[in-house]
């Protein structure tokens, strides 16, 4: 039996596919920021700060999100080809250990998660957070009614109300002087909010595709694209995105576990 047939090795295919092409989206979108933010400048201010925000938004997202990931999918491809993988006879054990490296870069991924939660979710005065939740609450209002991706859409928008929570508890910290709490849940906040990220990408992806999808047979080149398009969006959707809110509880939680034990008592006997 080949192993494309066995379930799990399904989910290992799809698992990585939706997180490739979205963290890929991810990468495009910033870039996209980038370009507009360069086009307006000097012609329409507005504009400008904009899109120059979205990128200082995104910049961490991309950098510890997709470096995180790209180790996690490696692993994952290694499981997937069971032990042939974990041997040289192809070369995902070699992509693990190389992509490793990638979150510790420049200052490693926590660095990154910092920088979100202590700079640029504050940044012009929350301005740039407070436009990607309106463009990405557009999205939701426009697609929540879609006959097949609608209920991933209203998933995405409970995802979206979690991080704002989640940046108004961080905000609270702030103020309160709480500031333990903030380096603990950096690194799950930046999560949330990548994911919330990625899915939001994939399934605007995945409305474009359904919509090409009515246009063409079967029999059509693109046919297969558009429904992997489809696929990564419910798959990210159903299986990743509850996972945003569940993390918003964790930070309910306030807990300091982690600062409270014993520098001595973190040996394991
Ligand atoms: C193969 C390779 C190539 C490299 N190439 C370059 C290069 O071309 N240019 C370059 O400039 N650097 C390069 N580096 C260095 C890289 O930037 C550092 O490895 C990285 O900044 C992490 O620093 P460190 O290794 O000293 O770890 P440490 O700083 O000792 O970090 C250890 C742990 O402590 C945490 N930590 C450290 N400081 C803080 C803090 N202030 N707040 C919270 N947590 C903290 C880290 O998150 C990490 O978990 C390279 C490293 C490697 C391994």
């Amino acid at each position: 039996m080949p192993i494309i047939e066995h379930a799990d090795v399904r989910r290992m295919l799809l698992d990585m596919k939706a997180r490739v092409e979205g963290i890929r989206a991810l990468a495009i979108k910033l870039a996209h920021h980038q370009d507009c933010a360069v086009a307006a400048e000097g012609k329409d201010e507005a504009k400008h700060s904009y899109h120059a925000g979205q990128v200082d938004l995104l910049v961490p997202l991309v950098k510890a999100y997709g470096s995180d990931q790209g180790f996690h999918v490696c692993e994952t491809a290694i499981q997937t080809y069971g032990g042939a993988g974990y041997t040289r006879d192809y070369p995902v054990e070699q992509y693990c250990r190389d992509s490793k490296i990638f979150s510790i870069y420049e200052g490693t991924n926590h660095i990154q998660a910092m920088d979100l939660v202590g700079r640029k979710l504050g940044q012009a005065g929350g301005a740039n957070l407070q436009a990607y939740l309106a463009d990405l609450g557009k999205f939701v209002a426009a697609h929540s009614a879609h006959p097949k991706l609608g209920d991933a859409v209203k998933r995405l928008g409970s995802a979206a109300e979690a991080i704002g929570g989640g940046a108004m508890r961080l905000l609270g910290w702030f103020q309160k002087g709480q500031l333990t709490l903030v380096p603990l849940t950096a690194n799950r906040f930046l999560e949330m909010m990548s994911e919330t990220t990625v899915a939001w990408l994939l399934l605007e992806a995945a409305v474009i595709a359904h919509d090409k999808l009515e246009k063409v047979d079967a029999g059509h080149p693109d046919h297969a694209f558009y429904t992997g398009k489809v696929h990564a969006g419910l798959y990210f959707a159903r299986n990743v995105l509850p996972a945003v809110q569940y993390k918003a509880s964790l930070m309910e939680m306030e807990d300091q576990t982690a600062l409270e034990i014993p520098d001595a008592a973190f040996a394991t006997v």
